[in-house]
């Protein structure tokens, strides 16, 4: 065998012991969503010096002071969208493009927005090499969302802000969801699904959370 098979081999040993952990400790039951999550590669979204630890059960540090989620937040969030292959979803913070390429998976088109022009272009690479054909990238600011697009089925949101940017709520269809952390500080937040009615929106409350922060116009 060669090094390089020895070493696929070696991570998906360790992508099998995430997927167990992600059913027997955490709960995520959506088969697709953990489908999704045994398929990417999610070594090729972390810096390379950290390759060995890219399943391990905490976020790690990208570019820029900025974080790919931990694999708990990633199939949560995406559970809660209870995507089906069709919509057409926005994100907000792409970071690493991990995220994305989850979602890229799992509904019809992904238009992903984030804020650092470096990670921004990083990240549309490896989704390109990595053959994500659905999948639009922009740099900027996400709060605002991205009105060319809209309506969405679904946003998610991967960075935590002080309130719901009601420019993401006016892009969601009606009964379409938003998943996003909310916090008073830029510490500790709360993961909150918001799902557009006819009138105004409901929302859900599912438990603290840790995220870097939303930086932006409906942000911090
Ligand atoms: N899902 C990503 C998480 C990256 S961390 C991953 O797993 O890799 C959150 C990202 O949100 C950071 O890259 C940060 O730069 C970005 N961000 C913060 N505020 C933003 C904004 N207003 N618009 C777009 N991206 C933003």
């Amino acid at each position: 065998m060669n090094s390089g098979a020895q070493i696929t081999d070696e991570m998906s040993f360790q992508r099998h012991g995430m997927l167990e952990s992600l059913r027997t400790k955490y709960g995520i039951t959506d088969e697709s969503v953990l489908e999704a999550m045994a398929t990417v590669p999610r070594q090729l979204f972390v810096p390379a010096a950290i390759k060995s630890q890219a399943y391990k059960d905490n976020a790690l540090p990208i570019a820029s002071g900025q974080t790919i989620s931990q694999p708990f937040i990633v199939a949560k969030m995406t559970e809660l969208l209870g995507l089906t292959g069709t919509e057409k979803v926005l994100e907000i913070g792409a970071g690493s493009g991990y995220q994305t390429a989850i979602l890229a998976t799992l509904s019809r088109r992904v238009f992903a927005i984030e804020r650092l022009d470096l990670l921004a272009r990083e990240a549309e690479q490896r989704l390109a090499s990595l053959g994500f054909r659905n999948v639009v990238l922009k740099s900027g600011d996400g709060t605002n969302g991205w009105d060319a697009y809209m309506p969405y089925d679904a946003i998610l949101v991967a960075a935590g802000g002080p309130g719901i940017p009601e420019p993401l709520v006016k892009q969601l269809k009606i009964g379409g969801k938003l998943i996003i952390p909310v916090g008073e500080d830029q510490s500790s937040q709360n993961l909150i699904l918001v799902t557009r009615k006819e009138v105004g929106y409901s929302q859900e409350d599912f438990g603290p959370c840790a995220f870097v922060p939303l930086i932006g116009k409906h942000g911090w």
